[in-house]
């Protein structure tokens, strides 16, 4: 062998390693769940980073296809279907995700309440439909979650009331999110964001820095009321101005149920204690998601009050005069204008 051969052939050898790196952000979203469903990766190989993504977005779909209360063929709504007639054989995925709701509605003295379908299935945002005083208080009483006996060791369901339904609207994003992650860490991947809608989870920071977070003005859609830098955490946002419509008196009908009325959380400015906004800060999104929309049928004084006991939880919250607070353990001062 010829040493300009012998060189060359090292080179070759060498060649791979002397690449500069091609490591690089990936990105994509796509409408999955009745929302936007985004992801970001940092990932040195182009090829597994769209494999990722597609893994990550089939799991999405997967969970839509079995959570939507909207899909006749869902699990979900089977159970709404069959529930009511005697105990249903439900995966074990369906048990958590109602153990953890049923664990929040113990909590937070039945704010968190998944039955609250049971009233907000005649509600129907785009078309400016709802529940009138009559049908709301002949449901009222099936709308409580001590009518879901749910049996962890048999995995079965039934419903107390006949006329009780279900929703897991206010949880499944921030579980979705959490599977997401779960498959990206598998893979090693060190720096991701994944967002359904509201709910977001960070993996790592931004390569060097920490991801910044927005929280979208309520009555704003081109401004942010607040930009939060954060790390290797999980975000949720509840809002009234996501899925809402303004009926004929002026009244905001959104998304968010106060269980106590079966109406939508009242927002009407003038109160400090009413909320239109809130995002809870935490390490899973199985939780930010269901305390976020807590907090929000709370208001103010109780949901803070509720953040403030819980070891690890942070909150960012608007009231209806659009003023900004925040939960003990954010270094912030104690309220800002979000309007400024
Ligand atoms: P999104 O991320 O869809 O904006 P949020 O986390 O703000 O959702 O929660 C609102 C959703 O939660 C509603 O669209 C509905 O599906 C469900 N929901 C509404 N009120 C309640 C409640 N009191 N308890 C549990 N889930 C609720
Ligand atoms: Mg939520």
């Amino acid at each position: 062998m010829t040493r300009v051969f012998q060189y060359l052939l090292l080179c070759c050898a060498l060649l791979p390693y002397a690449t500069p790196s091609l490591a690089e952000w990936h990105y994509e979203k796509q409408a999955i769940m009745g929302t936007e469903v985004s992801v970001q990766l940092w990932h040195e190989d182009s090829q597994q980073a769209e494999q990722l993504i597609d893994q990550v977005m089939a799991e999405f779909r997967r969970l839509d296809d079995e959570l939507s209360p909207f899909k006749p063929t869902s699990e979900l709504s089977r159970v709404n279907r069959e529930a009511a007639k005697g105990a249903v054989k439900i995966s074990a995925e369906l048990t958590a995700l109602i153990d953890k709701s049923l664990w929040y509605s113990d909590l937070t003295g039945g704010a968190f309440d998944i039955s609250f379908a049971t009233l907000g299935k005649h509600y129907d945002f785009r078309n400016k439909q709802r529940a009138d005083e009559q049908l709301t208080e002949s449901l009222l009483e099936a709308l409580n979650y001590r009518h879901l006996h749910l049996d962890k060791n048999t995995h079965t369901l039934r419903f107390g009331h006949e006329k009780t339904k279900i929703d897991l609207g206010g949880i499944a994003k921030g579980y979705a999110v959490d599977r997401a992650v779960a498959i990206l860490k598998a893979a090693g991947v060190c720096c991701a964001s994944v967002s359904a809608g509201g709910d977001s989870r960070m993996i790592g920071d931004k390569r060097g820095r920490p991801w910044l977070v927005g929280i979208r003005h309520p009555r704003d859609k081109s401004k942010n009321a607040a930009v939060i830098p954060l790390t290797d955490t999980a975000i949720s946002t509840s809002g009234d101005y996501e899925r809402y419509f303004i009926d004929d008196s002026n009244t905001r009908v959104h998304h968010i149920f106060n269980p106590a009325t079966g109406k939508p959380a009242d927002t009407t400015a003038g109160s400090s204690d009413k909320l239109i906004s809130v995002s809870i800060i935490g390490p899973r999104g199985f939780d930010t998601d269901p305390l976020s929309t807590s907090v929000f049928v709370l208001g103010k004084e109780k949901g803070l009050a509720l953040i403030d006991r819980l070891p690890g939880f942070e909150a960012v919250v608007i009231d209806s005069n659009r003023r900004l607070y925040f939960s003990r353990g954010l270094d912030n001062p104690q309220s800002a204008n979000a309007n400024p």
